[in-house]
């Protein structure tokens, strides 16, 4: 935890910076600065190392205009030729550029490729006053064909009057998952005082027994700064030595952590949770519908570890979709009929809020306490769910992270439920091991949706028994699917009006490629506006990352009991939302997403007893791996072919840009990816284990984090 230093405190000798300092102490940064970068999971000095590039982007030369084609991204250098504001449909600047040196032609369109439209759709005036014909620009993002030749959307950009203060970059330019009001400058600025800071390091020089390549820091220092022309293709494939040496030193620490963790926790005994089978009969008894076979199956799994004085270690994987919470509730009603307390942690506040709904809904009738416990309730409604917490009152309890929190005191917590799990790093699960009473473990129970086959799952979750959901619930029809150009966004509204008037309800999804909630927000908030004016028959409402949770529940509140019709949202809805009358989704710019992300998406719809549509909308022209992936959606619904179609078209070489299928909380190792480096790195592992236990500790803190307090090695 970071806490501000009184200016008492801030006058007394403060300890040298290491690696384990707080960020804030970094030069130029603050305790301001320190709270947004906390967002991206950086606490103390030693995190920002980790940091590493999602991708780099490759400024170190200007394409001459003529030379562009609309194959991805460059960098270019031009002067204005005109500017102006369009409305074709949607208020966008358009700002032509041309190529002093390379002869003449009347207008874009005109004289062959010596000009360039850069567009924006989102703009303010003083903005659009500084592209004054005659400047100088230097621009970077993706070259597209628009209607009237070549053009970038939304690049970055500078201006200038002279072009000399215009050159391109010296090396290759890291590109880092950003937060908030944290700038790529910033994060370069930060993590090279974390480079030299760990170049006092002795440990981050030392060669690793077993694991080829560079050091440490030698790998750090090349993935974070690449020099010059060096391997300049290999980084940007991933494929650098330096690459993959941080890829088995991560899943080595993995392989390391998991063991150690399933040690430990086995170690310590469990409440036994005799009956858990007639818990879930008796819970089957108030619901809605029967199980199915697999969620039989499943349970009877379940029963079976509850029953024991071991803990439980179970992961349960089923597609979107397939029913994996009332699994959870039946193991959850079976701790609480023996006199437990179970938790359920889901990985957003919005998730947290309809578990509670759902759970609730079906446990109160059996006389079942249930509580809610997020990081943004009101300080008195927080201490009140404390308090029945740690009384034992609050038999059922429903959270975020804040479940996690040390105040958070359980009277008897026997089991604890993990929805969504790759949103869950394995440090969040050691903590779980002390909410237990006193000497005891709880049992764990992992929900993941993330679809990779069994013998892999049982690799990655080394500590975890696998259980498979692997049937959907009767009486569901299978989502149609169609990719559409936005030209035909007409058609789309068109349907969209029709259905709502038949009492159906739909998704509209915005996405940016931008890594910022806040341009994601501005986006949703923008098509929100259009949409009311498009439809003007429907209620829109509108979710985003940026709304606060009241906001966010009011908004859901109201889609789910139907007063509005159509919800604008930006990803934040990807996982788990549960409204089964809706049943369209359309994702707009749908060629921006991966496969597993468009997946999760339109397990949204299909929920219901009505035929479902998913409409993915996409900006033309389409690039050949785009095409690919909406092919594949359209042609199967089914989660482990996506997931073996992502693998394919990915690569085995891509390495970064990976935000989105980020599993277990691994920050390079991709462990589908990857999967041919697993079975050596588990031998190595367990000779870690018995032949060097100091290194072992400290890779897993390096990777990991501060796993001490959880025992030794
Ligand atoms: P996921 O596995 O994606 O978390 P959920 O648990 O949210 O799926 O279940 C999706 C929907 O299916 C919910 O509305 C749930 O009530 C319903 N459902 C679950 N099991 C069954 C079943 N056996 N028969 C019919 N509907 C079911
Ligand atoms: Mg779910």
């Amino acid at each position: 935890m970071i806490t501000d230093p009184k200016p008492a405190a801030r006058r007394l000798a403060r300890p040298p910076l290491s690696l384990q300092s707080s960020v804030q102490y970094l030069r130029g940064a603050g305790p301001a600065l320190a709270a947004r970068v906390r967002a991206l999971g950086l606490m103390q000095v030693q995190d920002l190392l980790f940091h590493l590039p999602l991708r780099y982007e490759d400024r170190r030369r200007f394409t001459p205009l003529a030379a562009l084609a609309d194959d991805g991204e460059a960098l270019i250098r031009a002067r204005v030729e005109h500017t102006e504001v369009r409305y074709t449909p949607r208020r966008n600047l358009r700002v032509a550029l041309r190529d002093p040196g390379s002869g003449s032609g009347t207008g874009p369109g005109a004289g062959g490729n010596h000009w360039l439209l850069l567009r924006f759709f989102y703009f303010n005036e003083a903005q659009a006053k500084a592209f004054a014909p005659g400047a100088w620009v230097r621009a970077y993002g993706p070259v597209r064909q628009g209607a009237s030749g070549l053009e970038m959307i939304h690049p970055e950009y500078r201006l200038a009057a002279d072009p000399a203060e215009l050159v391109p970059e010296a090396a290759l330019t890291p590109v880092y998952p950003a937060a908030a009001g944290v700038t790529q400058t910033r994060l370069r600025g930060l993590i090279q005082q974390a480079l030299d800071l760990a170049a006092g390091d002795p440990a981050f020089g030392a060669a690793l027994p077993g694991l080829p390549g560079p050091e440490t820091l030698a790998a750090l220092r090349l993935i974070h700064q690449p020099q010059g022309d060096a391997d300049a293709a290999r980084l940007l494939a991933g494929t650098h030595p330096a690459q993959q040496r941080l890829i088995r030193e991560e899943l080595l620490a993995h392989q390391l952590c998991m063991r150690v963790l399933r040690r430990q926790v086995r170690t310590r005994p469990a409440p036994a949770l005799r009956g858990a089978a007639a818990a879930a009969k008796e819970l089957e008894g108030a619901l809605p519908f029967r199980y199915t076979g697999a969620q039989q199956r499943v349970l009877a799994e379940v029963a079976r570890d509850l029953d024991g004085a071991t803990p439980m270690l179970r992961l349960v994987q089923g597609d979107v979709g397939s029913g994996k919470t009332v699994v959870a509730a039946a193991a959850m009603l079976a701790a609480a009929r023996a006199g437990q307390q179970s938790a359920l942690m889901a990985p957003t506040e919005l998730l947290a809020e309809q578990h509670a709904l759902n759970l609730t809904r079906w446990l109160e009738p059996l006389g079942i306490a249930t509580c809610l416990l997020t990081g943004s309730q009101k300080k008195a409604q927080r201490e009140l769910a404390h308090k029945a917490i740690a009384d034992g009152r609050a038999q059922v309890v429903i959270g975020t992270h804040a479940v996690f929190q040390e105040s958070v005191r359980f009277a008897r917590l026997a089991l604890v439920v993990i929805d969504e799990q790759h949103r869950f790093g394995v440090q969040q699960r050691l903590a779980l091991r002390d909410k237990g009473p006193d000497g005891s473990s709880p049992h764990q129970l992992v929900m993941t949706a993330t679809p990779i086959p069994r013998t892999l799952a049982q690799t990655i979750y080394a500590d975890l028994d696998v259980s498979v959901i692997d049937e959907l619930p009767p009486g569901r029809k299978p989502v149609t699917t169609v990719a559409v150009s936005n030209e035909r966004r007409p058609e789309v509204l068109a349907r969209i009006g029709a259905a709502c008037a038949q009492g159906r309800q739909a998704y509209w999804v915005c996405t940016l490629i931008e890594e910022s909630d806040q341009l994601e927000a501005q986006a949703a908030e923008e098509t929100a506006r259009q949409l009311r004016a498009e439809l003007p028959q429907l209620n829109v409402g509108l979710v985003h990352g940026r709304l606060t949770p009241v906001e966010k529940d009011a908004q859901m509140q109201a889609f789910k009991n139907g007063q509005t019709q159509l919800l604008v949202a930006t990803t934040v809805i990807e996982v788990g939302v549960d409204v089964p009358n809706a049943s369209i989704m359309i994702v707009d710019n749908a060629e921006r997403l991966g496969l597993a992300q468009l997946h999760q998406l339109r397990g949204r719809v299909g929920r219901g007893a009505v035929e479902s549509q998913c409409v993915l909308m996409y900006q033309p022209p389409l690039s050949d791996a785009a095409r690919h992936r909406l092919e594949v959606m359209r042609t199967t619904q089914d989660g482990f072919k996506i997931a073996q179609c992502d693998l394919e078209l990915r690569g085995p070489g891509e390495i970064l840009g990976r935000r989105q299928t980020g599993l277990i909380g691994l920050k390079m190792a991709d462990p589908v990816r990857d999967s041919a480096l697993i079975p050596p790195l588990q031998a190595l592992a367990d000779d870690w284990l018995q032949q060097h236990p100091p290194l072992a500790a400290a890779l897993i803190r390096r990777w990991v984090g501060d796993v001490e307090k959880y025992g030794q090695v």
